[in-house]
């Protein structure tokens, strides 16, 4: 019996069976590659601003150790278990090797409705988790960052009850954090605009121009703001968003710029507009150049993927596509050409590694520094996927995930049994 169950787990262990089979990976190799290294589970206690005392469980997953420390984003999600903690670990590995990062991949978070918390409890929540997780994290061992749920805020808490326990500043303890706190110009951006990068690149080998082009976005969070606002700024018209609370669509284009207002003022999409409102669930297969879902996993099912009317599929979130949609678009794959979410969305990782260098040398760089350092380590990783697909004819997520996995298996063999 495996503590790693769930739905999520199961997708990212078949999409491992699915690129081991590829890589011709002996069977006895498998589990060693595929199950994390280490899976944490804590009680957060915390104070109610009502004067009650409630219990989150919080979770943290390292998924191996194998190049250097581990690495990932921080969940807040009232469904979170440690199979879907898992999954996401497991995809940040193959997303740093596939990138070339120094890392192994981690993920966490807590089971808490973070839309739900006030302020005094979103930081009574966060930094009880950090406390509860310092025995097992540290600038050389585990790195966290945000993820849904959480944000630069967030970041700062972590980093402040680390530091206070070590009794000294670690800004290298966390990436994501405000650039006030030692953080770095356009991480908040850098998911997004990795995604918009990325859709360019796509462009050039379809042969097809942003200018004119359209797009849908679901989810308007950091990633799904971010990815619209620079995909206007290429000249995409932006027909359709969304997040939980709100749904919008217009063929002749959105405000992209009035959206991500009222998003910052509001923290949610609800109340923008009374016209132009649309049906979330129809929202992923209206017609579009582009289509970013950049919320939740499975969202592009085998119930839906069949009727997706976009050219380019460009993976935001992680994990938004199941296995059998992927089999659906793989007999698609001259319609719908799939960046895959461990492309896709490496932006993030990419700049939360330049932060980490940054911190640990106390020399910083300026944004456009960083901006020009992100796309060339996203022009070598789409560049490198598109060879491999050439090569092989295989499906995009196939050759983008045979990269990854094979970087971190000739580690593990050099090294031994201990990553
Ligand atoms: P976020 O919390 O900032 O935003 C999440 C957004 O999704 C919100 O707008 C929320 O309302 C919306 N949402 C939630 N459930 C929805 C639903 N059922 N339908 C439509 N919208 C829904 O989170 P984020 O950081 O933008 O992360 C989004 C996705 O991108 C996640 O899969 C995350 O793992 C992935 N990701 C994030 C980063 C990062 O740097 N933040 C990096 C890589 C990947």
């Amino acid at each position: 019996m495996s503590i790693y169950t769930g739905p999520v787990f199961a997708m990212a262990r078949e999409q491992f069976q699915t690129v081991a089979d590829y890589l011709d990976i002996p069977p006895s190799e498998r589990d060693r590659l595929l199950y994390p290294k280490r899976a944490i589970t804590v009680s957060v206690p915390v104070h109610t601003d009502d004067g009650r005392e409630i219990v989150y469980q919080g979770y943290r997953v390292q998924h191996h150790l194998t190049l250097g420390p581990t690495k990932g984003g921080t969940r807040y999600s009232p469904k979170l278990d440690v199979g879907e903690v898992a999954a996401l670990a497991i995809w940040m590995s193959w997303k740093c090797a596939l990138t070339g990062l120094p890392y192994g991949g981690a993920k966490g978070g807590v089971n808490c409705d973070p839309y739900k918390l006030s302020r005094r409890e979103l930081e009574a929540v966060s930094r009880r988790y950090m406390q509860e997780m310092i025995p097992f994290v540290g600038p050389h061992t585990d790195v966290m960052a945000p993820d849904m749920g959480t944000n630069e805020q967030v970041m700062a808490w972590f980093m402040d009850t680390y530091s206070m326990y070590q009794g000294q500043t670690v800004t290298e303890i966390v990436t994501g954090k405000p650039v006030s706190a030692g953080g770095t110009e356009g991480r908040r951006e850098a998911t997004g605009r990795g995604v918009a990068h990325l859709v360019g690149r796509a462009m050039e080998r379809l042969q097809m121009k942003p200018a004119g082009s359209t797009a849908i976005v679901q989810g308007f969070g950091n990633v799904g703001s971010v990815s619209a606002a620079t995909l206007a700024e290429m000249g995409v018209k932006i027909l359709g968003v969304s997040d939980h609370t709100a749904c919008y669509h217009d063929p002749k284009g959105l405000d992209v710029a009035s959206l991500v207002r009222h998003q910052a003022q509001h923290g949610v999409l609800a109340g923008w507009s009374t016209e132009a409102v649309a049906d979330p669930d129809t929202l992923l297969t209206l017609p579009c150049d582009v289509l970013v879902p950049a919320a939740v996993e499975q969202v592009i099912t085998g119930a839906n993927a069949g009727q997706v009317k976009c050219r380019i599929l460009a993976e935001g979130a992680n994990g938004p596509t199941t296995p059998e949609a992927d089999r659906i678009l793989n007999q698609r794959r001259g319609e719908v050409f799939v960046i895959p979410d461990i492309l896709c969305n490496a932006g993030g990782v990419v700049v939360s590694y330049f932060e980490w260098v940054q911190d640990l040398q106390q020399f910083f760089w300026d944004e456009s520094e960083g901006l020009k350092r992100l796309r060339h380590v996203l022009d070598g990783a789409f560049t490198r996927v598109m060879a491999r697909v050439d090569r092989d004819s295989v499906p995009n997520r196939d050759a983008a995930l045979a990269i990854g996995v094979q970087k971190v298996r000739d580690a593990k063999q050099v090294r031994g049994l201990f990553p």
